[in-house]
C-alpha cells in the first residue's frame, strides 16, 4: 500500500507523523510524497486555535480533491475533539482519537489491536533510515499534561501527562543516529514534567544526561519547556556543547494579572529570574517564547504591561497567537472577550517586535564563527549550491558552496545579514564532516 502522511500544528504532531511513517514502512508499505500517488492518506490534526481546526479541515478537503480514490484517516487533537465533523468530511474513512494514535497502524491495517496498555507507548518505535528524508528527527518523550491553563484545549485533547520509559527514548535516539540523523529534538506536550509519572522527580535532566552519555547524537535540542519546571541548576547541562543553545519558554503574557487569569504558574519576577539564570549560565543562548494577544479581560493597560515586559526580555523570536475561544476551556466562559480588531492590532505589534528581536539576535553572529547543520539546498547560483541550515541557536544560515552539504555539520564565517538570514562564507580550511 502507498501511504501519504501530513500534519499540521506542533512539533509533537510532527514527531508522531514521522513515527507513523516509520511504522508503515516497517510493515512493508511505501511512503509517498503526494496524495495523488496514495492509497491511504493519514492526517495528524491540530485544535490549538480555531484557525488550526480550519486548517485541519482544509488539509482533508485538499487531499480528497487531489485523489478521490484514496482513503483518508484522521487523528490528532482536532479529530479527538470534533470526531463527527471530521468523519463527515469527504474521503474520511476513519477517525482515530489521540489515545489510540499509537495503535493507528495496526488498526488501519485491520490487524486488530495489540493487548498492551496503551498509555506507555506500546508500539515499537524503531526508526527507519530516511523515512522522511530529514536531518533532524523529532522524538516524542512525553504526552499529555496535568496542568489546567485556562486557555488550553491541548490538555483536554491529549489527556493526563505520561512519559515513555527513559531507556526507550535513548534506544530511539541511538537508532536515529545509526540511521544518519544529526539532530534529535525532544518533544512532549509538557516535556518539563517528563518522568514525574514514572516516579522521577528530576526526570528531564536525567533523560538529557542519559542521551548525551549513551548516544552519539551530534546535536540534542529541547522543544518547549514550561518555565516553572526548570531550576537554575538545570542549565548546568549546557556544559555539554552538544545540547543546543536554544530554549523555548512559553510566557503567554508579561502581565501578572493576565497570567493569574490564565492559571499560569509563573510571574514577571520568576520568569525574569529564570531568564537571567539561563543567560548567565549559557553564553549566546537564544530564548524564544509564546505570547497570546487578546486573552479575555486583557485591557489596553494589561497589554502594554505585557508588551513592555516582552520587549525588556529581548527574545530572539515570539510565537504570537491571537486568543481563540476553545470550547470546554475555562477561558471560553470568562467575561471580557476582546474584539477581533484589537487582537489583530496587538498581534501585529508583537510580530513586529519578534522580527526586530530575530534580526538583533542573528546580527551578533556577523563577523563570528558559526556551526551549522545543513538541511537542504535551496537554490543554485553560478558560484555553486545555496546550502541552507541552522545554527544550534536556530539562526537560519545560507552558504554558497561548490558542493551540496546536506546533512553535514560545518563551521563557517558569518559574513552578513539579509532579511533575517545570516549569509556565510567558507573558511579556507572549512571542511564538512
Ligand atoms: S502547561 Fe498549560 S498550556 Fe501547556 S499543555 Fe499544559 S495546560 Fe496546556
Amino acid at each position: 500500500m502507498r501511504v501519504y502522511l501530513e500534519f499540521t500544528g506542533c512539533r509533537l504532531n510532527q514527531s508522531e507523523i514521522e513515527t507513523l511513517a516509520r511504522q508503515f514502512a516497517s510493515a512493508g508499505h511505501t511512503i509517498v510524497a503526494s496524495a495523488d500517488e496514495a492509497d491511504l492518506c493519514v492526517v495528524n490534526t491540530c485544535a490549538v486555535t480555531n484557525e488550526a481546526g480550519r486548517s485541519s479541515r482544509n488539509i482533508i478537503r485538499r487531499l480528497n480533491r487531489a485523489n478521490t480514490a484514496a482513503r483518508i484517516v484522521a487523528t490528532g487533537c482536532y479529530a479527538e475533539l470534533a470526531p463527527q465533523t471530521v468523519a463527515a468530511l469527504p474521503g474520511v474513512r476513519g477517525v482515530i482519537g489521540n489515545l489510540d494514535k499509537d495503535r493507528l497502524v495496526p488498526i488501519v491495517l485491520g490487524e486488530g489491536v495489540p493487548a498492551q496498555a496503551y498509555d506507555r507507548e506500546p508500539l515499537e518505535r524503531e526508526p527507519l533510515p530516511g523515512a522522511l528524508g530529514r536531518t533532524r528527527a523529532f522524538v516524542k518523550a512525553q504526552d499529555g499534561c496535568n496542568n489546567r491553563c485556562t486557555f488550553c484545549v491541548t490538555t483536554i485533547a491529549r489527556g493526563p501527562g505520561r512519559s515513555r520509559p527513559l531507556a526507550d527514548v535513548v534506544h530511539e535516539v541511538q537508532a536515529l543516529v545509526a540511521a544518519g540523523y544529526r539532530e534529535a529534538v525532544l518533544t512532549g506536550v509538557h516535556l518539563g514534567s517528563y518522568g514525574h509519572d514514572l516516579g522521577l522527580a528530576d526526570g528531564l535532566p536525567r533523560l538529557v544526561h542519559a542521551l548525551l552519555e549513551h548516544t552519539d547524537v551530534p546535536r540534542l535540542r529541547l522543544s518547549s519547556l514550561e518555565p516553572w519546571d526548570l531550576s537554575p541548576n538545570f542549565f548546568e547541562l549546557w556544559e555539554n556543547p552538544r545540547l543546543c543553545r536554544h530554549l523555548h519558554l512559553p510566557l503567554q503574557s508579561g502581565c501578572d494579572a493576565t497570567l493569574r487569569r490564565m492559571a499560569r504558574r509563573t510571574s514577571q519576577a520568576s520568569f525574569r529570574a529564570l531568564i537571567e539564570a539561563a543567560r548567565a549560565a549559557i553564553p549566546d543562548l537564544a530564548v524564544s517564547t509564546d505570547v497570546i494577544a487578546g486573552f479575555p479581560g486583557e485591557t489596553d493597560a494589561e497589554f502594554e504591561t505585557s508588551f513592555g515586559f516582552v520587549r525588556e526580555l529581548d527574545f530572539m523570536k515570539l510565537h504570537v497567537f491571537r486568543y481563540s475561544k476553545r470550547p470546554g476551556t475555562a477561558a471560553a466562559r470568562m467575561a471580557g472577550h476582546v474584539a477581533e480588531e484589537i487582537k489583530k492590532a496587538r498581534s501585529a505589534r508583537l510580530l513586529a517586535l519578534s522580527d526586530e528581536g530575530a534580526q538583533r539576535f542573528a546580527r551578533r553572529f556577523v563577523g563570528q564563527s558559526v556551526t551549522v547543520l545543513w538541511e537542504q539546498v535551496s537554490g543554485a547560483t553560478p558560484d555553486g549550491f545555496v546550502n541552507s541550515g541552522l545554527t544550534d541557536h536556530y539562526v537560519r544560515v545560507e552558504l554558497v558552496a561548490p558542493e551540496a552539504l546536506t546533512n553535514t555539520i560545518s563551521t563557517v564565517y558569518g559574513a552578513g545579514l539579509h532579511g533575517g538570514v545570516l549569509s556565510a562564507a567558507l573558511y579556507p580550511s572549512s571542511a564538512a564532516n
